[in-house]
């Protein structure tokens, strides 16, 4: 059989496979000349079979083919099997491979049309190079894969020669690799897929980026890739800063008129400036109201824009849900009863301490508390509660007032939003409140909701992260009952408003002192020696913060205590200076004096720091120690006392033993271990039967006193005890 021609009639199915398929094929024997051309080759080449077989390859026109084929002939080393044809507008793929046959080597030659699919790449690619948002595409390995020019644009200069390189996002973003379970609390994969960032470069110039990181998968879903793309943001980050300075100036300028406004209507109204009749007291009474709608809608506006600037200033610490609470329904006692409600609270028992900012915790539940009187005008009940809902404490706010409707429900925490009827028209408001709410809640990591259906009442409801055992208040100290008097130093460049400050309090039987600008206060915080200092940060000549700097560095003034009054928001700037306090403008009276006389009393008072967990003995205890002249700490477990110990030593420690926590037995033990603290004297109070084991501990306490006992007997001990001190 061997050397037998091949029968036609045998090869007629290789035949027609060839014709009927997509591929076009081609075969030269080993002088080059053309032995098969299959019929897509006549369409893809554009030559007949009739022109070429028999022929030197180079009959086709087609760069490049005789090249590939003599290449393959050959078997040159390194010789591209595949290599792309462009013939007649058309771009082929082309493969040619040696064969050795009966009458020598030749070469056999498939050849597709990719036109199409080079066309729809092109077309891909210039879309995505149109695209205004950068793409960069990773192989699984952080292969830089493709980037489009707005990426490399972004990016600079780095990202020129990235592609085709194993370069992470972050090493092209120059930032620091995003730990996934940061950002949503799981488990950590590879590479960052699924989230949005905010990055600010600085290189090659400054640009706000948000980066959104996908993953990219394949038909079955297996990962082949992540695409992230980048979008520039810098323009709109901008406008919204220079937004909120706008905003923040604006309230601030309003805010210097409307201090004294306020503060000289509430003086006439309280008769500071002699008798006034029924019509003047009536009239004022509206320019006080309105007043205080304006001071709280310039508040509301400034909270907005320091939470959207990043410039609020929490103090997070475990809050106790149920004496916030309690707190809050005592400011709301009068305007409930008067706007026939009745005001109630339910506290879950046993509720862990939430994580929070306790003032902005209670901003937010009284401003809940007060729009569930307000959209109540046929009176009814409001009910806050607290109760632990998985890993959260959840606080509500139920009312039986108006209700909203459904599609309203959806807009309420926006922005300015007030649900459009005839009666909110007439309750008045500015639709800010709730907005704030959200913000705040969320800052604290929580989630806020309203559910309501018109005229069956509204409940809103927000939750707070449960504080961790490790997360400890500090207690702070309060001064006596009665604060002695004694002399302030009131630093502000506005006389009228240092006037204002002035008659509050000389009312309250202080000595006052007045100083315009920060050389004066100099002189005199050395001259006159005040018990407190309060100081507005804007001075005519020169900063604030410098002075209360210079008046913490010299030691003949840095022991004064200095109250921070301010509109600028520099609460966190001036506590760590070292202000003992921080008050906003427009100063609230009751604030001010009881900032005052807790700081004034303080000076001379000795400190008793009670510990109980039992709330309404540590209420007791405190008022009736404050009564008797002595500045007071509360503590509620071991742990707040041992902070409190550290930030104020006090003269003398009134101890529970049973806490939970840290017990009053370890309590005893760390104060009496250290050198600073083992002087302080230590009553125990305890209701329990003592533990055997820990008799020795006890005996490093002063005194026991065992539950009950009359509050007139304790405080009758602690004197005694002190006075054995020599205080
Ligand atoms: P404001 O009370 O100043 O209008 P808020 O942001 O506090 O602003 O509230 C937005 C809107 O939500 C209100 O105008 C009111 O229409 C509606 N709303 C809020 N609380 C209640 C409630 N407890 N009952 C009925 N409607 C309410």
């Amino acid at each position: 059989m061997a050397g037998r021609k091949p029968d036609k009639r045998n090869l007629a199915h290789v035949r027609t496979l060839m014709a009927n398929a997509d591929e076009a094929f081609v075969v030269v024997d080993h002088t080059c000349r053309v032995r098969v051309y299959s019929e897509p080759a006549e369409r893809m080449l554009g030559r007949t079979r009739a022109d070429v077989i028999g022929h030197d390859i180079e009959v086709i026109d087609a760069e490049g083919l005789p090249e590939a084929v003599r290449g393959a002939l050959e078997g040159r080393k390194r010789w591209p099997g595949a290599v792309v044809l462009h013939v007649r507008d058309r771009v082929l793929s082309c493969r040619a491979t040696r064969f050795d046959g009966a009458d020598g080597p030749g070469v056999a030659v498939v050849l597709r049309d990719d036109t199409d699919l080079v066309e729809a790449q092109e077309r891909a690619e210039a879309i995505l190079a149109g695209a205004s948002d950068g793409i960069v595409v990773f192989a699984p390995d952080d292969l830089v894969t493709y980037m489009n020019p707005a990426a490399a644009e972004m990016l600079g200069p780095v990202a020129h020669q990235a592609v085709g390189k194993t370069v992470s996002l972050d090493e092209l973003l120059g930032t620091e690799p995003v730990r996934s379970d940061d950002l949503l609390g799981l488990a950590e994969p590879a590479t960052p897929t699924g989230q949005t960032r905010e990055v600010t470069l600085s290189e090659p110039v400054h640009r706000v980026l948000e980066v959104r990181t996908n993953p990219v998968t394949d038909r079955g879903g297996q990962a082949i890739g992540t695409v992230a793309s980048l979008h520039d943001v810098t323009a709109e980050r901008e406008i919204a800063m220079m937004k909120n300075e706008f905003v923040s100036m604006v309230s601030h300028e309003l805010r210097t008129p409307l201090t004294s406004i306020k503060g000289y209507v509430d003086l006439i109204v309280d008769g500071e400036a002699g008798e006034i009749n029924e019509i003047q007291r009536e009239f004022l009474t509206i320019v006080q109201e309105n007043s205080d709608r304006l001071v709280s809608l310039i508040n509301d506006l400034l909270d907005i824009s320091r939470i959207e600037s990043g410039r609020i200033h929490l103090k997070l610490e475990p809050i106790d849900v149920a004496d916030l609470m309690a707190d809050v329904a005592d400011t709301f006692r009068i305007a409930a009863e008067s706007a026939g409600i009745s005001l109630e609270m339910k506290s879950a028992r046993g509720l862990p301490r939430a994580k929070g900012d306790r003032d902005r915790v209670g901003q937010v539940l009284m401003n809940l508390v007060s729009n569930a009187i307000k959209y109540s005008p046929g009176g009814g009940s409001v009910t806050m509660s607290a109760a632990r809902r998985a890993d959260s404490v959840v606080l509500e706010v139920k009312d039986t007032g108006m209700g909203v409707a459904a599609e309203d429900i959806g807009h309420l925490f926006d922005k300015f939003y007030r649900v459009d009827n005839s009666l909110t028209r007439e309750i008045g408001g500015t639709g800010l409140g709730l907005s704030v709410c959200k913000s705040i809640v969320e800052l604290l990591g929580g989630r806020i909701w309203a559910r309501s259906r018109p005229g069956q009442g509204s409940t809103f409801g927000f939750t707070l992260q449960i504080a961790s055992e490790a997360m400890v208040r500090t207690p702070g100290v309060e001064g006596p009952a009665k604060a002695k008097g004694g002399k302030v130093l009131v630093v502000d460049h506005d006389p009228e408003i240092a006037a204002l400050i002035e008659t509050y309090l000389k009312k309250r039987g202080y000595e006052v002192v007045r100083a315009h600008s920060g050389r004066e206060a100099i002189e005199l915080a050395v001259s006159e020696a005040p018990s407190v200092i309060t100081l507005d940060v804007i001075l005519d000549d020169g900063d604030g913060f410098e002075l209360l700097q210079h008046l913490k560095d010299d030691p003949r003034t840095s022991e004064i205590p200095v109250v921070v009054l301010s509109i600028v928001c520099d609460e966190g700037r001036s506590l760590r200076l070292g202000a003992a306090d921080y008050l906003e403008k427009p100063i609230d009276q009751k604030r001010l004096v009881d900032v005052i006389g807790g700081l004034v009393g303080r000076v001379g008072s000795p400190v008793v720091l009670v510990v109980d967990d039992d709330r309404h003995v540590v209420g007791v205890l405190s008022r009736m120690l404050k009564r008797r002249g002595f500045a007071v700490a509360a503590a509620y477990n071991g742990r707040e006392a041992m902070a409190a110990v550290e930030q104020t030593p006090p003269d003398l420690i009134l101890l529970d033993l049973k806490m939970p926590v840290m017990d009053g037995y370890q309590v005893i033990q760390e104060v009496k271990s250290a050198e600073a603290t083992k002087h302080i004297p230590i009553v125990v109070m305890t209701a329990h039967r003592i533990d055997r084991s820990k008799t020795e501990i006890l005996q490093l306490a002063a005194e026991h006193i065992g539950k009950p006992f009359s509050a007139e007997k304790l405080a009758e001990c602690v004197e005694e005890m002190l006075a054995k001190e020599g205080m």
